[in-house]
């Protein structure tokens, strides 16, 4: 397993000969596009610099061409000369992006550009954030799933399962979505397979239950299963806190950050590693982690930024918010546009070995978060992460929790059992809780045993719920790509 951040670097050569084991469809035949990510891995740290350079000019210049929402303003703020000189340009809101539709789209796609359909993400006030894609855009989650594929060593010809809200499944014959119960078989990967011979692909709802998805690993015995992350825990806690299937060689985990305390129960228990990528449905999928646990920007696609609140870059080692420029999307393209998302900075080689551009920890999602009193996401996170570090027999019967803070500071777990949790899962908490938040307020903290715990209407479980998010926040909560 290639997980352990002391895994040796790979090479050029090392990446060449993975590269081989994917067979492009013969209609793809000769492609070089796959051939040549690989080489752009391993290039000198300028080379990045000068191409990024050059592909940021040219979209600024294709914006200020042919978008009207770009047309307007000082034109030397257009005028790119090194790539520090992009923080001249405003950053782009959620908002913004929702209010613009019409003008930040350009009215006929050059010659060979055709309209890829509208992907849409969540917004700051609730609105979803819409973005009109082309063809090529959009086929670009599938080239960097590719990628990423590679680099988590998965074997093209085995069988991959995915566990997905049943929106992103094509619609039954009759119409309807993929229910519970059933199972949706593709002959290849879904992302991958556009390009690449693959093997099969099984799909289930993820609303299930825990225990219907356990029997449903067993009975297919997939090598890979892609969900969102907060699956695989409940698929611990459903199996009394043991590995659901042995089949399983790695974990995708899609959609939302993985906490470190979190990957560490998932690959204790799992005993393979989790991987991730990074994206949103507006820029597509701009990073995938690499075994130094680093996310490596695909500056094919995109470039990113971490800056502070002027806009300007932070300092390794600080968080800021990531800031993306996509440079494929013709028909709506998006100069310096706000993720919501916060990550670290790093700076300096990465022990996997590739040259290319990478970013550290992703936090996750400020703007949830920006509506919370102070200090409440700090004491979250003290509860969070003693309920993650706890020693797996004391969650034995757990099956679901949230924590719900009240407008009146109150923090409350809700936990769904099937059976009684061991006095001493409690006490760690309540300790934990006196040491973040204080004596004083002590009973500020409450436990609650519930039958169901309210998710999205997609389904989604949330871990941290609270009456300061706004009703839309709590809807939409991740992209799924
Ligand atoms: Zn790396």
């Amino acid at each position: 397993m290639t997980h352990s951040p002391e895994a040796s670097p790979t090479t050029l050569e090392q990446e060449r000969e993975e590269q081989l084991r994917w067979k492009l469809l013969p209609q793809y035949s000769g492609l070089p596009l796959f051939d040549r990510l690989v080489e752009n891995e391993f290039l000198p740290q300028e080379v990045h610099q000068q191409q990024q350079l050059q592909r940021l000019r040219k979209i600024i210049q294709y914006a200020r061409d042919f978008i009207p929402y770009y047309q307007t303003g000082d034109s030397s703020m257009y005028q790119i000369g090194k790539l520090s000189d992009l923080s001249r340009l405003p950053i782009l809101t959620k908002q913004e992006v929702i209010d613009h539709f019409k003008t930040l789209q350009c009215a006929h796609l050059p010659r060979g550009g055709k309209a890829g359909g509208i992907t849409s993400s969540s917004g700051t006030t609730g609105r979803p954030v819409s973005v009109a894609q082309t063809e090529r855009s959009m086929r670009m989650f599938s080239i960097f799933r590719q990628r990423e594929a590679r680099w988590f060593r998965q074997d093209p010809t085995a069988l991959a399962a995915r566990m997905r809200f049943p929106q992103t499944f094509p619609r039954q014959k009759n119409g309807s979505l993929l229910a519970n119960g059933e199972t949706y078989t593709r002959k290849r990967w879904s992302h991958q397979g556009l390009y690449f011979e693959t093997g099969p692909e099984v799909c289930c709802n993820v609303e299930n239950t825990r225990e219907w998805q356990i029997e449903w690993l067993k009975k297919h015995r997939p090598k890979y299963l892609e969900s969102p992350p907060t699956i695989f825990e409940e698929l611990i806690m459903a199996n009394n806190q043991k590995k659901p299937v042995d089949s399983l060689e790695c974990l995708v985990g899609i959609g939302t950050v993985v906490t470190d305390s979190m990957r560490s129960i998932i690959e204790r228990i799992f005993e393979i590693p989790i991987h991730q990528n990074y994206g949103m449905n507006e820029a597509g999928i701009v990073a995938a982690r690499c075994s130094a646990q680093r996310y490596h920007i695909h500056t094919e696609h995109c470039f990113i930024e971490i800056v502070d609140q002027d806009g300007l870059p932070v300092k390794p080692g600080e968080t800021g918010r990531v800031i993306v420029t996509p440079f494929k999307n013709l028909q709506m393209p998006l100069l310096r546009y706000d993720t919501g998302d916060l990550a670290i900075a790093v700076e300096g080689a990465c022990p996997c070995g590739r040259t290319l551009p990478s970013i550290g920890t992703i936090v996750g999602r400020y703007w949830r978060y920006a509506s919370l009193p102070e200090g409440s996401f700090k004491r979250f996170m003290a509860i969070y992460n003693t309920m993650k570090w706890m020693p797996p027999e004391l969650l034995v019967n757990l099956r679901q929790n949230q924590v719900h803070l009240y407008r009146d500071m109150r923090f409350e777990i809700r936990l769904r059992t099937v059976g009684p949790l061991s006095p001493e899962f409690y006490k760690r908490i309540t300790a934990r809780w006196i040491e973040a938040a204080g004596e004083s307020e002590k009973e500020l903290l409450s436990f609650k045993e519930v039958d169901h715990i309210e998710g999205s209407p997609g389904g989604k479980h949330l871990e941290f719920s609270s009456d300061f998010f706004s009703d839309e926040d709590r809807k939409i909560t991740n992209v799924d790509i």
